[in-house]
């Protein structure tokens, strides 16, 4: 469709409202507001209108503020009910007029119950560029929200998140679905969540299309959810309510099988704790580490494939035991190096000596073999501590692929 045939007929630009529900009361806590053009044979998005850098700035920015004025009046019809209004805008169009005009408009329905820190403004990391930061404390000295759109596939503009400070996150579950929600994607939506946390914002996963989508949202610190699956964009607004039971009944189906796993993670931790013990008091006359590992390693076939001793500093006492094949083998290479730089190995370390028990790693891809594996570690005595790292196939077995 033409531009121009839009722009000339925008008593046929309306808004779509898609309902946005938060994890804590699995109500409905506000609408996404999209364009559409609904003409008398044919009824199209208005998102790729936007987006289109070929039709003039002014013609884009007077259906987006047509589109805009015909929510706002919606609503303000709404406006006791403590809903956020999600609003798209392109951070170069806003610039246009120093950001005057999306303000202005805004300001104009205070007075019909709309305040400013209902607003939530949706900028897109494409459109976001250092001088932005200006404009945005600008919208927020009025109370309005900032929600990054499209987080997600990259992490090369997390200095810029930071920069911002938006309120919310918003990222796109589609990416989830592109590559499976492989160990990289997980890895990149964990230093979100790490970001979002120490930043204050919160996370709302959108495109929601599947039960498994809704699932990994709220394992993954989720605390808002849009998408196909909870409700399509529709003309006009719905109960909060609309989805409470249905919501409800299915985190409770995520909280039992999460305990579940977390079950099994504390089993296996005290089976291993308690296998181990066993062996060490039967092997503590040999005086060698190596003797050690080589003896442990013979009980330990299926389950570990490698083992090393450590001192508390993070100094490798010994060689690494490793099963190459179908034997075990002493790599005395790794002899005297230093672990002590590794992501959680000192506190470790102290945790061992506080609770006197082994403990079970995160999961996380070794470095040498790229599987997803486990370590257990734990204390020898005061001063030597034991690292078993185990086999990714044992893992399966024992706690599924999840
Ligand atoms: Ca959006």
């Amino acid at each position: 469709m033409d531009a121009l045939d839009i722009l000339t007929d925008l008593e046929h630009v309306v808004p779509y409202f898609q309902p946005i529900f938060n994890a804590e009361e699995h109500k409905i806590m506000g609408y996404e507001i999209l364009g559409r053009y609904v003409g008398k044979n044919e009824e199209i998005s208005l998102g790729s209108f936007f987006d289109d850098d070929t039709i003039p700035e002014e013609y884009r920015i007077e259906v987006e503020n047509a589109v805009l004025s015909k929510a706002l009046e919606i609503a303000s019809s709404a406006c006791e009910e403590d809903l956020l209004w999600f609003v798209n805008r392109d951070a170069a169009l806003l610039m246009m007029d120093d950001g005057e005009g999306f303000l202005q408009l805004i300001l104009s329905y205070q007075d019909k119950g709309v305040r400013p820190d209902h607003i939530v403004l949706e900028i897109s990391d494409r459109h976001v560029q250092s001088h932005i930061e200006h404009l945005i404390n600008y919208y927020k000295s009025y109370g309005i929200k900032i929600a990054m759109d499209k987080v997600g596939s990259e992490s090369s503009y997390l200095n810029r998140i930071a920069g911002i400070e938006p309120e919310i996150l918003k990222i796109d579950m589609s990416s989830l679905r592109s590559n499976n929600g492989g160990p990289a994607y997980l890895d990149v939506l964990h230093s979100l969540s790490i970001l979002a946390r120490k930043i204050g914002a919160a996370i709302l996963f959108e495109n929601i299309e599947t039960p498994y989508q809704l699932q990994f949202a709220w394992k993954n610190g989720g605390r808002f959810y849009q998408g196909f699956y909870l409700k399509r964009p529709d003309h006009g607004l719905v109960d909060k309510e609309i989805l409470k039971d249905k919501l409800k009944g299915e985190i409770h189906g995520f909280i039992l099988s999460e305990k579940k796993r977390l079950q099994s993670f504390y089993d296996l931790r005290l089976e291993l704790n308690s296998r181990f013990q066993e062996l060490i008091s039967k092997y503590k006359k040999e005086q060698n580490p190596s003797e050690l590992l080589m003896a442990l390693g013979d009980r330990m076939d299926g389950i570990a494939f490698r083992m090393y001793v450590c001192d508390e500093d993070g100094f490798q006492l010994s060689p690494n035991l490793y099963k190459a094949g179908n034997e075990w083998l002493l790599q005395p290479e790794y002899e005297n190096k230093n672990w002590s730089w590794r992501p959680y190995f000192l506190e470790n370390i102290i945790r061992m000596r506080g609770g006197k028990k082994g403990i079970l790693s995160d999961r996380y891809s070794d470095i040498e073999t790229g599987e997803v594996i486990r370590t257990f570690s734990l204390p020898l005595n005061e001063k030597e501590f034991l690292f078993v790292d185990l086999s990714a196939s044992f893992l399966h077995v024992r706690e599924g692929l999840f």
